[in-house]
């Protein structure tokens, strides 16, 4: 191929997708421990409702002063792969605490989530010669993109349908190895879904359970070590995912699980084994974030307070939103250009950042606002997001009002 070609094929990709209208622009940041979630951005300052640092942690003072002692200590990067003199006893004792904290054997840790669920499950895919996955339709690009890597057979169910599942499962050869893969708690509808009944079906078809919990580590379950612990059956999934970078407020991932899957995954994952380990100053603040974490039962009630706070005005002001149970309220606009022009008002006119959703995170035609609520946010705060959201949605909005009928299952 000739080599102007390379770059026609490229950019007139991106250029098609810019003009369908899904193009991102990310807005420069500039957080301060001291006045979160008022922000300064280009001079000018917001208020973000937009985070995912859900209990502030990543602000937290003792997390903090335990970070910069490791670093003023040890130094900066960890010098290699956890196998070539990359492995510190702060990566050992994070992988003992992340282990204890979801209740289970061991654990394996990443650089991410992302990577953590890509690399597992493209690994466990690869250990049985023909694997069946069970995949909810509304799961995460980082599982999507560790089974479609690996290969194997995958049946999509509808989001959340344990009806539909059980019809797929019932249709599998019993021979097969089945795998079942989903989130605890969709983080761009807020749905909370009942681990409980996943892990019955995964008994009654012999199939194994893969479960991500990025979003509710932290904030759900006894100390906040997640849903499947809430719904009491922790011990009961084989895998279980969560990141480091939500609800601890640092970065990170990790897979937690029996120590013969563990050590199954830290033998062939190539994401674990093939890469420079984290900072050990970032191993210990996340050792003592989870610590932290596990003692903040008041800030999780309170986030769930603010929530049904913030939804209830909602309700009365008639903007709609997708009802859950959850800290994460996705108000739909369902259009990504009429989204993004939300977003810009409320950033210009009000001072208020909340990021448009639109395509590839969320179905074409179904973007969204999400918000988030944390400790540092108060009743007043919430009170002038909605006077906000008031100014510019109305309930009268033509495409809104077309839409009655919600589907969000795509
Ligand atoms: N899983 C889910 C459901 C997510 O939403 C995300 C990221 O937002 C990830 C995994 C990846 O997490 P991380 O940011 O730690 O890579």
């Amino acid at each position: 191929m000739k080599n102007n070609k390379y770059k026609y094929i490229l950019k007139s990709k991106t250029q098609k997708f810019f003009e369908e209208g899904y193009q991102r622009k990310f807005l420069p940041i500039n957080r301060s421990i001291n006045s979160f979630p008022v922000i300064n951005s280009n001079s000018k300052k917001i208020k973000i409702w937009c985070t995912n640092d859900y209990l502030n942690m990543s602000h937290n003072q003792e997390v903090i002063d335990e970070s910069t002692k490791i670093l003023k200590q040890v130094g900066t990067g960890s010098g290699g792969t956890r196998n070539i003199s990359g492995n510190s006893p702060y990566h050992e004792s994070l992988e003992k605490k992340i282990a204890s904290f979801h209740n289970t054997e061991k654990s394996i840790i990443f650089s991410s989530a992302y990577t953590a669920n890509q690399t597992s499950l493209w690994t466990l895919c690869k250990a049985f010669e023909k694997l069946c996955v069970f995949s909810d339709k509304l799961n995460h690009a980082s599982l999507i993109q560790g089974i479609k890597n690996s290969g194997v057979e995958c049946k999509i169910f509808d989001h959340n349908n344990l009806e539909h599942l059980e019809s797929l499962l019932r249709k599998t050869n019993e021979e097969i190895p089945k795998l079942i893969v989903f989130e605890s708690l969709y983080s761009m509808n807020g749905t909370i879904v009942e681990v409980n009944k996943y892990v019955e079906l995964a008994k009654k078809y012999n199939a194994m359970t893969y479960l991500d919990e990025v979003h509710a580590v932290g904030l759900y379950g006894n100390k906040g070590s997640g849903l499947a612990n809430y719904f009491g059956v922790s011990d009961q999934i084989d895998l279980i995912n969560g990141t480091f970078a939500k609800g601890f407020g640092q970065i990170g991932g990790y897979v937690v699980g029996k120590t013969y899957l563990i050590d199954y995954l830290k033998t062939f994952a190539p994401g674990f084994i093939f890469t420079t380990s984290m900072m050990p100053s970032t191993a210990g603040a996340i050792s003592k974030s989870i610590s932290i974490v596990e003692q903040e039962d008041e800030k999780r009630k309170y986030i769930q307070e603010m929530s049904n706070y913030l939804k209830n005005l909602l309700r009365i002001n008639k903007i709609p939103f997708i009802e859950n149970n959850s800290h994460i309220i996705p108000i739909m606009i369902f259009d990504a250009m009429l989204v993004k022009k939300y977003s810009q008002i409320l950033l210009n006119d009000f001072g208020l950042y909340i990021q448009p959703v639109f395509y590839p995170t969320v179905a074409k035609n179904r973007a969204r606002l999400r918000l988030t609520i944390t400790p540092k946010h108060n009743i007043d705060d919430i009170h002038e997001l909605i006077y906000a959201l008031k100014k510019i949605i109305s309930p009268k909005d033509s495409l809104i009002s077309t839409k009655k009928q919600f589907d969000y299952s795509i």
